[in-house]
């Protein structure tokens, strides 16, 4: 019958029970969008805190990135025509 060569040392013996106490995390539901969240912590798939907007989003900055495009490219679009114009 095998047997353990050494006695295990008091440290090594309750660091077993060092996570005893350890409680899973609490998670909550966005209240704007629903998307799973830690309590006490901005959503960050919406951007809103307690029924307010306190953080611009990901997809906050690709819409205006998207909407900045969208003028740059009605801009440059008389320039273009008038570029064409010049060269005949
Ligand atoms: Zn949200």
């Amino acid at each position: 019958m095998p047997v353990p060569k050494r006695k295990r040392s008091r440290a090594r013996r309750d660091s077993r029970f060092a996570n005893k106490g350890l409680k899973p995390a609490a998670i909550a539901a966005c209240a704007q969008c629903q998307a799973p969240l830690a309590t006490h912590q901005v959503c960050s798939s919406c951007g809103f805190y307690k029924g307010r907007k306190v953080m611009t989003t990901k997809l906050d900055r690709a819409l205006k990135r998207k909407e900045t495009q969208k003028t740059s490219a009605q801009k440059s679009k008389p320039e273009a025509g008038s570029g064409e114009a010049g060269q005949e």
